[in-house]
């Protein structure tokens, strides 16, 4: 596996019963790049991060993160290795506050030892590191003014921004993110990538991300694959794919 991939998947197929749901993928993200897997519903999005991230086992094939075989790997290790996955629907605690929320998400972090938790005086160290990265989180995140809000309470918009900082809140290494603009109007949705932007250039974080809004995704990603009834028939940067007849007509036949 050449270094300068973070994620490589290597003819990955995984079939439900008689549906090839991925057929023989081979893709890679390169470390420090926003890339974007695109294609039509049912062409297999779901389904490869759900082998990248551990839910399913591939049928065949093998995907490597950061220099490990992560292949079956169960989703908490592969989450304690740095790979971490946003959903298209915030998975969040409805009854609890806003700043509740991006605390828990690293309170959850398997990688946080029981035995030390038991060492009173360094479990109320970490703690104050934590409350404090949420605090910075959410400053970076622009969502400091809602800390205190119900996560019932707010918008669709802003609780796609509270997913993001749980995310954020273990350090990862790279994010797998299904559809980060989903549901927010244009502006919000510039604003979230550009967030992306930056913490690939300020920190150097690796992206793969699922979204439909191509017209904003193409603004900002490095690199593109498409796919379609899963396989990946097209790769690029967005200019080449945009001009790739193949990607046109399978968008035209939707
Ligand atoms: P996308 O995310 O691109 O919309 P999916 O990965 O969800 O595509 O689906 C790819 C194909 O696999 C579809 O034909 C879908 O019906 C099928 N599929 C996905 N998950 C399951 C499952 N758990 N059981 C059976 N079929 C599935």
């Amino acid at each position: 596996m050449s270094e300068d991939y973070i994620l490589k998947v290597e003819h990955v197929r995984k079939t439900f019963g008689g549906i090839v749901a991925l057929d023989d993928v081979v893709m890679g993200v390169r470390r420090g790049t926003m890339t974007a897997l695109i294609g039509p519903n049912g062409s297999g999005k779901t389904t490869l991060f759900n082998v990248i991230a551990g839910v399913y086992k591939p049928d065949r094939g093998k995907v490597y993160f950061d220099g490990h075989d992560i292949t079956g790997m169960p989703p908490e290790k592969i989450y304690h290795l740095g790979l971490v996955r946003t959903f298209q629907i915030p998975r969040m605690f409805k009854g609890m506050t806003v700043y509740e929320n991006v605390l828990t998400a690293a309170r959850n972090n398997p990688g946080e030892s029981y035995a030390k938790s038991l060492i009173r005086s360094i479990w109320k160290r970490a703690e104050l590191g934590i409350a404090n990265k949420a605090v910075d989180t959410m400053k970076l995140l622009k969502i400091l003014h809602i800390a205190k809000n119900l996560s019932s309470a707010i918008s669709g918009g802003q609780m796609k921004l509270v997913e993001l900082a749980r995310g954020l809140m273990s350090d990862p290494k790279m994010l797998l993110l299904d559809e980060p603009a989903a549901g927010v109007n244009p502006t919000l949705a510039h604003e979230i990538f550009k967030f992306l932007r930056h913490l690939r250039d300020e920190r150097g974080m690796s992206m793969l991300i699922i979204e439909h809004r191509l017209d904003i995704l193409f603004d900002y990603v490095d690199y593109v694959y498409v796919m379609h009834r899963g396989r990946i028939v097209a790769e690029g940067t967005p200019e080449e794919v945009s001009e790739n007849p193949v990607v046109v007509e399978i968008y035209l036949g939707e």
